[in-house]
């Protein structure tokens, strides 16, 4: 199965070694709320699976100390 972004109108796919990274939704029911609000899906139920891409992030949310920087910080909510 193709990992892809679960955004609103966003097309990305997981490519191996590829720019994009993906991240799962927080566990936190606040935090997932406000993503929620930002991929503009109101009647949508995150799975497991589901995955947002890196492109609605801001470099702030990723933690360059850490694996090259693609790892966002625990805390990053989307801003884009
Ligand atoms: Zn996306």
């Amino acid at each position: 199965m193709v990992l892809s972004c679960c955004a609103y109108g966003c097309n990305e796919r997981q490519v191996t070694g590829g720019p994009i990274t993906f991240r799962s939704f927080p566990t936190d029911a606040e935090r997932k709320k406000l993503w929620l609000t930002k991929i503009r899906r109101d009647d949508f139920t995150p799975s497991k699976c589901s995955k947002v891409c890196s492109k609605h992030f801001t470099e702030d949310c990723f933690d360059r100390q850490k694996f090259g920087g693609t790892w966002l910080t625990k805390d990053a909510v989307l801003t884009l």
